[in-house]
């Protein structure tokens, strides 16, 4: 049986994992970030929250997701024993309303009666007006209006869910500047109004927080695997954008020591291009949206668009305990390229019948190399972050599917 090391818990008392993470934000924020981190300390652990939140990820949103023995892969790829954690069937279709729902329980103990979030592709907005709409609060989302324009179903969705969606004109009109038009909004409306970060990005204590209600995916797989299998998986492997389900994923095995955990980030173009979203491969110490972290900037410092044929994984900066995982030597990270992600899509639809998500195709492609240099006993779980219908437009474009 593997055996867990126990450390002390990370972040420290002052939001850091090592030299990552911490409060960059404006003086008027720093009071709400702490009032959060203490309703939070004082109401996340209690029974009773953790009772009413279980309800409603059962209930509502679907959970325990299965673990799926992939047969026909496992057999083509003929290496480990290939596990799918099916988070693409979970409502809404990703593992983000694992968060969202967390999030907005939390803002309702809180008795705050707006929510507000930033998004890129949709897909967060969509899991946070959800929440809104389960709990009966106001919802108004920041989305660049570059994403309003190319997200056109996303953002009908959320209308239809009764949110808000505000159109962001500054910069890029993308994800970062959505994210710091939602920052202004809280600053001035932090009384009434819960902010809801979609990864385990942003300020002190978002990426604790996040992971902590993200990890429901690596405690169901941990039970799961030990039941089908007898005992705890080799290998883990998962997208990371930025980065909450991946450390959902591996937060309850960080401590077993010989397993082996897998970032897989967006090679885009190619790394040598710079037209990619890989920030732990190539990205240098820096501050974005409230965090130290490992972000994509040029030599002035400015932050680089990023690129990735996936909307999830097009994010310049990543989650402070991925970086620190990374430079511990704990977690490997590799790149995936646009072209080697849609085929994986190809590959898992017909291979299975499921439809992943491009992001989670970029897990898909790495074990596709990956799972045949490894002996046939061992076992690895791959996350499916999410389903592939949202993608479908892109992958129209990408690829002929014939007759
Ligand atoms: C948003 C998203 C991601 C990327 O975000 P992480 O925080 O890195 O998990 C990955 N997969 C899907 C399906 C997504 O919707």
């Amino acid at each position: 049986m593997k055996k867990s090391e126990s450390k002390k818990s990370l972040p420290d008392a002052r939001g850091y994992f090592g030299e990552y993470g911490g409060m960059f934000v404006p003086e008027t924020l720093i009071s709400a970030l702490q009032e959060l981190e203490r309703g939070y300390n004082r109401i996340a652990g209690t029974p009773s929250f953790q009772k009413e939140l279980r309800y409603y990820l059962e209930h509502y949103a679907g959970r325990p997701t299965p673990l799926y023995f992939a047969s026909r892969m496992t057999a083509d790829l003929h290496g480990a024993r290939v596990y799918l954690k099916r988070e693409d069937l979970a409502h809404t279709g990703a593992h983000k309303i694992n968060n969202t729902v967390a999030q907005v329980l939390l803002a309702k103990k809180l008795r705050k009666k707006r929510i507000i979030a930033e998004t890129g592709a949709g897909q967060h907005g969509v899991a946070t007006a959800t929440a809104a709409a389960l709990f009966g609060l106001e919802c108004e989302v920041y989305m660049g209006d570059l994403d309003i324009k190319r997200q056109a179903l996303n953002v009908d969705r959320m209308r239809l869910l009764g949110a808000k969606v505000i159109p962001v004109y500054s910069g890029s009109m993308t994800l970062k500047d959505a994210m710091n038009e939602a920052i202004r909004d809280w600053v001035t409306n932090v009384e009434t109004t819960h902010y809801v970060i979609g990864s385990v990005a942003g300020p002190h204590p978002y990426p604790r927080m996040v992971r902590d209600f993200q990890s429901v995916i690596g405690k169901e797989a941990k039970g799961q695997i030990v039941k089908l299998e007898g005992r705890l998986p080799d290998v883990l492997i998962a997208c990371v954008g930025g980065g909450s389900n991946s450390i959902g994923l591996f937060y309850p095995f960080i401590g077993y020591k010989d397993i082996e955990l897998v970032g897989v980030e967006a090679g885009g173009l190619g790394i040598e291009t710079g037209r990619h979203g890989a920030s732990l491969t190539a990205g240098e110490k820096g501050v974005l949206h409230g965090s130290m972290t490992k972000i994509l900037m040029d030599r002035d410092g400015q932050i680089i668009n990023p690129h990735s044929v996936s909307a999830g994984l097009d994010y310049p900066g990543v989650g402070p305990e991925l970086s620190y995982l990374k430079d511990a030597g704990r977690l490997k990270v590799y790149p995936v390229k646009d072209d080697e992600a849609l085929s994986a899509t190809v590959y898992l639809s017909r291979k299975e019948g499921i439809i992943p998500a491009l992001e989670s195709a970029h897990a898909i492609a790495f074990a596709m190399r990956y799972v045949p240099k490894l002996p046939k006993r061992s076992l690895v779980v791959i996350n499916v972050s999410g389903r592939g219908d949202k993608d479908m437009d892109i992958i129209r474009e990408h690829i002929k599917l014939g007759g």
